[in-house]
């Protein structure tokens, strides 16, 4: 039986809205979600920045040069300080999301970033496949893969940075990187939801204390005091 509006712990003598007062008060727990948000987040700023700068370091006559042309000879262009950076962001974030996609799509599991998903977890697989395809919808590319080829079963659509400038691949790095980055702390909140669907909620119900032959009102707090004594 549910107890009546405004009645009080018969313990503690606390409302519901009382109780849920001190207890929303008190410091919340710091979970591994929480860390791994802060570890997304801050890498997501760090590598913001990193490509922020890439356009405005690159030499005007280089611009309009072919991307992968010049990725591929660092040795050639090597007044271009920040080309290994590139380089990097492209495997280990953009052919990341290719491979990631491709799996993601054929209900295997997969890592991205440290976060992994097992085959059974659909509702990450879900969100990671939505993102993902939104994302080669708005830039009209299929995503790269690291094994070269592997994505041209994703016809109709350039792969990759197939026939992008220099500039334009540049940032349409930049984009794939901050998606990279999207992607896993939509991930996050996610796991946030569903932590916050497994912490306890506090109640005022009606219980029988040891001793006292009529049930009286006792929030969750009490009540599990009470147990424990
Ligand atoms: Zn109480």
């Amino acid at each position: 039986m549910a107890p009546r509006e405004g009645i009080r712990c018969w313990v503690c003598g606390r409302t519901l809205e009382e109780v849920r007062q001190t207890i929303g008060t008190a410091a919340p727990e710091l979970t591994d979600v929480d860390r791994s948000m802060a570890k997304v987040s801050e890498a997501r700023v760090k590598f913001a920045g990193e490509a922020g700068q890439w356009m405005d370091l690159v030499p005007d006559q280089f611009k309009a040069m072919d991307f992968a042309f010049v990725i591929g000879n660092p040795t050639q262009f090597r007044t271009i300080r920040f080309l290994d950076e590139v380089e990097h962001a492209r495997r280990s974030h953009v052919q990341e999301l290719g491979d990631v996609l491709a799996l993601a799509k054929k209900g295997k599991e997969f890592t991205i970033g440290e976060i992994k998903v097992e085959a059974n977890d659909s509702r990450r697989r879900d969100t990671v496949v939505r993102d993902l395809e939104d994302f080669e919808r708005k830039s009209g590319r299929a995503l790269e893969r690291s094994k070269a080829g592997d994505e041209k079963e994703d016809a109709g659509k350039p792969s990759g940075f197939n026939g992008l400038k220099l500039a334009d691949g540049l940032k349409y790095l930049r984009d794939a990187g901050l998606t990279y980055y999207a992607v896993q702390q939509r991930i996050l909140e996610g796991d946030k939801e569903d932590e916050k669907k497994k912490m306890p909620t506090y109640e005022i119900g009606m219980a029988k204390i040891k001793g006292f032959p009529k049930a009286v009102p006792i929030c969750t707090v009490c009540e599990n005091l009470i147990k424990g004594l």
